[in-house]
């Protein structure tokens, strides 16, 4: 079949990577050059650890409290949006102990999913960084120590291992540098790659089998007999036999185009790396107060985070990117870093649905679509897994995961 694939990042990709090797012809449609988009950026974690939905009990209460500081990692810019108020009620209703335990199993298939088919990529492609040295999960007060125990509680049980330290276990493991920490959960299945090196592996894989568009920009669609005929975009129209809607933080304003109801938000995040670093961290870490990712990748070290929910928006708030050395500062009170230079920061919209959860799936509306999108913290962790999952769609295959709970319809009045 022709197969025409919106938007190239992770989602958009991985799908190509499965469609064309079950014989299809693929195109990938994006706006964008495809250089540096929120695939190219970010931290680079694998992390089947991530098994509860960022709509979870405690999130309120913890968002409420960030709001009000400028620095903190979770910010919600108050503005007069009816879409951002009613994925405010979604999420509200979502953050409770039920959805996550509905949640929990299908996030972990998905991870474990991932993870395999990552192995595979990573003898089959260029080189692209992948590293299975885990994950720390790292605490300074009390109260991050209970909540991070009760996770690594909870993973064990749902068998994915998870191991308490003390400061001095967590110190044996980070030989170069000293951490000033109350102690940390170490999850050993969790992995890390690259992100820039594998969106170059996987176009370069892509280069001679996959037809590329960039710089072109979906604008509608023609509607008939609930098919899209025709995509129309800012450089004519082109015609698919089946369409991937993978469009990240935009796919709710496509979706409209659609008359679909898929609630999105950009999560903006920013990331900085530092280059040459003679004694690098040695295990990915999250520095649970501030939230903030650390990931080696080679002689490099990256740090990312804070999440602002400020619509389609691009600018850089420096007062957040402080806060993210701030918090380097504390837990790695050696480690000289300084903020940044505004260019030297990057930042990239992490697609969030109002559960926590990806859309994938089709939609019984329009018959020669499948939507895969919203994988928010997650979408490098879970993208191999979705574009699988998209080929299975295709394919008419019976697919390795049950996708109920990702139905895209999920949300549909
Ligand atoms: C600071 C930070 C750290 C992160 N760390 C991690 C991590 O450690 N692990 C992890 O798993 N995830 C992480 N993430 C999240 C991850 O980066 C995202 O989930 C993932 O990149 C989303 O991929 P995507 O393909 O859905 O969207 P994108 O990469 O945004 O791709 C969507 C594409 O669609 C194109 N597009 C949109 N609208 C149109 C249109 N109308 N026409 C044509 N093209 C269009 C866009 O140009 C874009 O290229 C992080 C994110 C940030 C910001």
């Amino acid at each position: 079949m022709k197969i025409g694939i919106i938007g190239g990042g992770i989602i958009g990709l991985s799908s190509a990577y499965y469609l064309q090797k079950s014989g299809h012809e693929v195109t990938v449609i994006d706006q964008s050059d495809l250089t540096n988009g929120c695939s190219y950026g970010n931290a680079g974690m694998i992390v089947p650890s991530h098994f509860i939905p960022l709509a979870a009990p405690g999130m309120i209460a913890k968002g409420i409290r960030w709001m009000f500081d400028s620095s903190s990692p979770f910010y919600v810019k108050p503005r007069w949006s009816g879409d951002l108020v009613r994925w405010g009620i979604q999420f509200y209703r979502h953050a409770t102990e039920a959805h996550v335990q509905k949640s929990a199993g299908v996030l972990k298939e998905l991870s474990l999913l991932s993870k395999s088919l990552y192995q595979t990529w990573s003898k089959e492609l260029l080189d692209f960084g992948y590293n299975e040295k885990g994950l720390l999960m790292l605490y300074q007060t009390s109260d991050a120590e209970h909540e991070e125990k009760e996770t690594a509680r909870l993973a064990n049980q749902y068998g994915i291992e998870a191991r308490v330290l003390s400061a001095d276990e967590v110190q044996q493991l980070e030989t170069h540098v000293r951490v000033n920490v109350r102690g940390g959960i170490l999850f050993p299945g969790d992995a890390h790659l690259t992100p820039h090196l594998l969106m170059e592996s996987l176009k370069n894989n892509l280069n001679e089998k996959a037809n590329f568009k960039t710089n072109t920009a979906v604008k509608d669609f023609n509607i008939s007999e609930k098919k899209i005929k025709s995509v129309v975009t800012n450089r004519g129209e082109f015609s698919f036999d089946e369409i991937i809607l993978a469009t990240g933080s935009w796919s709710g304003d496509v979706a409209k185009k659609l008359k679909l109801n898929l609630p999105m938000q950009a999560g903006k995040g920013y990331s900085f790396t530092l280059p040459d670093i003679s004694k690098n961290i040695q295990i990915p870490s999250i520095l649970i107060e501030g939230k903030v990712a650390v990931t080696p990748m080679g002689n490099s070290l990256r740090f990312g985070g804070t999440m602002e929910i400020n619509g389609l928006d691009h600018s850089i708030n420096m007062k957040r990117v402080k806060g993210i050395v701030d918090t380097v500062s504390r837990f790695y009170p050696e480690l000289k870093i300084e903020t940044p230079a505004m260019e030297k920061t990057w930042h990239g919209l992490r697609p969030c649905s109002p559960d926590g959860l990806p859309y994938i799936g089709r939609t019984p509306s329009i018959q020669n679509l499948t939507i895969a999108t919203g994988h928010s913290m997650l979408g490098i962790s879970l993208g191999p897994a979705t574009g699988k999952l998209v080929s299975e769609i295709i394919n008419g295959e019976k697919t390795s995961i049950d996708l109920s709970a990702l139905t895209p319809h999920r949300y549909q009045r």
